[in-house]
């Protein structure tokens, strides 16, 4: 198995965190940007499901009504704008050709715009701190699909987007590799056991334990069932807390390893900023690459071509 993805990664956007001020009240953000020389390492497909709903901007803002994006989707609830009009098949409608357009553009992941009643995938309204009706319209749909998911304001936090990062090419790597058999099974739990329990120690403890009683010969669908449970798994967003002792976890075992000096690597105590920390843990990643050596809890390496 090959364990360094090569490919570009290619991630859909809600249109509105992409630099369009496609929300109700003109508003927009260019999040992409916070990523520095790092974005040229995706290609971006962003999509407005409202937009495509003919809604128009700016418009009346749009609520779900009776439920929430899964129940729009089954017929028992609606969604709403502020005037009382019913404008749920539009943004059905849009909400599929939004993901047409995703399959097409192969997309691997999306930063979704959290807290609106379309593209919100863990809240559905931006207020105070309540969590609305999630999952929204649009967010139902990607919940379903074999698409990674991250709240595009993560971009703007380095602690976060190195966690989104590491999970999300390890889900990749396993979204695509050949398994057609209990041994391919094992080897893949064995390159992604350490990162999932780092994510969910419960959970995958599950999987690991689930493994001694599948069948010596599977079938398609006891395969892909078991990548949809390892996929999920691999989804799930940490916290700061869980993310912070990892990241130093690695850092003090990188060290030890390759008996680093304090003038090859700083101490973690030494960096004012959580940023600047980021960028020596990314440093000391690429350098023990070059050497061969893979951090557990990244177990994926990514090295696009650049032009
Ligand atoms: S949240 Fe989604 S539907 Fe709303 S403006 Fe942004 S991209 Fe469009």
């Amino acid at each position: 198995m090959n364990y360094i993805l090569t490919e570009k990664i290619r991630i859909g956007i809600s249109a509105c965190n992409f630099g369009a001020k496609f929300r109700y009240n003109r508003a927009g953000w260019d999040r992409v940007e916070a990523l520095g020389r790092q974005k040229d390492d995706y290609i971006f497909t962003p999509v407005c499901p409202e937009v495509l709903a003919g809604l128009g901007v700016p418009r009346p803002p749009v609520k779900l009504s009776g439920g929430n994006g899964d129940d729009v989707w089954a017929g028992t609830a609606k969604i709403k704008n502020r005037l009382g009009r019913d404008v749920t098949e539009a943004v059905k409608a849009a909400s599929l050709s939004s993901m047409e357009a995703l399959h097409r553009a192969g997309v691997d992941a999306f930063l979704f715009m959290e807290g609106s009643p379309t593209c919100g995938v863990y809240r559905t309204t931006l207020k105070d701190k309540r969590l609305g009706k999630p999952p929204g319209v649009f967010g139902a749909l990607l919940l379903k699909e074999r698409i990674f998911l991250i709240p595009a304001v993560d971009l703007e936090s380095p602690w976060k987007w190195w966690d989104h990062t590491r999970r999300l090419h390890a889900f990749i790597w396993l979204k695509n590799i050949a398994i057609t058999s209990k041994k391919d099974i094992y080897e893949a739990w064995h390159v992604l056991k350490f990162i999932c329990q780092e994510i969910d120690r419960p959970l995958s403890d599950n999987v690991g334990q689930s493994l001694a009683s599948l069948p010596a010969k599977m079938g398609t669908l006891e395969i892909e069932s078991w990548r949809t449970r390892v996929l999920q798994l691999l989804r799930r967003p940490s916290t700061l807390k869980r993310i912070q002792s990892v990241m130093f976890k690695h850092y003090a075992h990188y060290r030890k390893t390759f008996g680093l000096k304090e003038t090859e690597a700083h101490a973690p105590s030494e960096f004012l900023g959580k940023a600047a920390f980021v960028e020596e843990l990314m440093k000391l990643e690429r350098k023990a690459a070059e050497q061969g050596y893979l951090f557990l809890g990244r177990p994926i390496a990514y090295k696009p071509a650049r032009p």
